[in-house]
């Protein structure tokens, strides 16, 4: 039992190789493989395929075979007042429970995805790094978020296409980086979501080799990457992983990826009251990115139980100074700060009740 293998894991060449080792030519493959991703059908016995396929499906898929599917179940749905923000808590085949969230902003819909259970990079301000670290994802359980997440939009908009895709939700995407690249191969692929990779962002706490990685070869996803602090002292306060991969070291790779691959890199940076959010701090980051094709992206602290601050209300100087030194520079959207709020905090609130 501890043997089973999701088929969701498996990017189209590999389910290629697993049914032509049992003798299953190449245009079974394309079709069982069209089946789960594009179509995203979750149970197999309700699908009509040529009989040299079924019989593979009946001997190898299900329960005592040797391959499974992910299917998580839906154990709770928030909605925001607005009715554009979804969260959802999916409950995996081990019984843990993860976050996907689907935010629809003018017509455009993106899906917010974990990348693990939990986190093991502790900031302190994020309710996912309050809950520690648990496992990482398979490429399956993170793929699978995106089909439940385009199920829902095809029942409540059926003429709306999930278009955007942001590694965001919990967990450190390059903590897990050879299972996210392999779900991100998966999404991408033109055959199965085809969400296109331009339209797909990988937000980071600094995990140097990992973006090391990503410039080396030449990721073709957007690259975020969250820094909260424009010296080494005020940023390990707030991510402790500063220490293992200081803010210099960061900032160097971050330069290297994007001479590298010629691409732009967003900035996140979490601005609480009396922390991060002085004039002087502003000045220093833009200082800090000089040279770099920078978008620094700010979002305004969620209060989570876990930690005592506070929003910042000088958001806006901020803003204005890192404008005047010629970087755009954004607040995010909060939707459905209502309900949702910050990612880990519905599972938080979960654990708790
Ligand atoms: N682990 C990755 C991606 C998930 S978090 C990362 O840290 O980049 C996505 C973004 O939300 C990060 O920029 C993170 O710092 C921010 N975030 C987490 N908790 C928050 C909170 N309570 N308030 C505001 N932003 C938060
Ligand atoms: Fe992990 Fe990101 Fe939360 Fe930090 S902000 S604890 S890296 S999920």
């Amino acid at each position: 039992m501890t043997d089973t293998r999701s088929l969701h894991d498996l990017s189209f060449p590999e389910l290629a190789d697993v049914l032509a080792a049992d003798g299953v030519i190449h245009h079974h493959a394309r079709s069982l493989w069209t089946a789960l991703q594009r179509h995203g059908v979750s149970h197999l016995h309700d699908h009509h395929f040529l009989p040299p396929l079924q019989r593979w499906i009946d001997k190898h898929v299900g329960p005592g075979r040797p391959w499974k599917l992910d299917q998580p179940e839906q154990v709770d749905e928030i909605r925001s007042t607005d009715g554009l923000t979804r969260k959802f808590l999916l409950k995996l085949d081990d019984g843990q429970v993860i976050e996907t969230v689907l935010m629809g902003y003018q017509g455009r819909h993106t899906v917010c995805v974990s990348s693990q259970v939990g986190c093991a990079m502790g900031c302190v301000f994020c309710a996912t790094g309050q809950m520690g670290f648990t496992r990482h994802l398979r490429p399956g359980e993170i793929a699978a978020q995106v089909h439940h997440a385009r199920r829902a939009l095809k029942q409540s908009h059926p003429d709306r296409h999930l278009r955007n895709l942001v590694m965001m939700g919990m967990g450190e995407p390059l903590h897990n980086i050879d299972s996210v690249l392999k779900a991100l191969e998966i999404i991408s692929d033109d055959r199965g979501i085809g969400i296109g990779p331009s339209k797909i962002a990988i937000s980071t706490v600094g995990v140097v080799p990992g973006i090391q990685r990503l410039a080396a070869e030449n990721s073709p996803y957007r690259l975020a990457v969250s820094l909260h602090g424009s010296r080494e002292e005020e940023r390990a306060a707030l991510v402790p992983v500063s220490k293992r991969w200081p803010l210099d070291e960061l900032i160097a790779t971050c330069r290297h990826y994007g001479a590298k691959t010629g691409k732009r890199i967003f900035f996140e940076w979490t601005l609480i009251a009396g922390e991060n959010d002085s004039p002087e701090t502003a000045r220093r980051l833009a200082a800090l990115l000089a040279g770099i094709d920078a978008h620094v992206n700010l979002i305004p602290l969620n209060p989570t139980n876990g930690y005592a601050g506070n929003a910042s209300d000088t958001g806006h100087e901020f803003q204005r100074i890192l404008l005047d030194a010629g970087f755009p520079c954004t607040f995010r959207q909060r939707r459905g700060i209502d309900v949702a709020a910050g990612c880990g905090m519905l599972k938080a609130a979960n654990d708790a009740s």
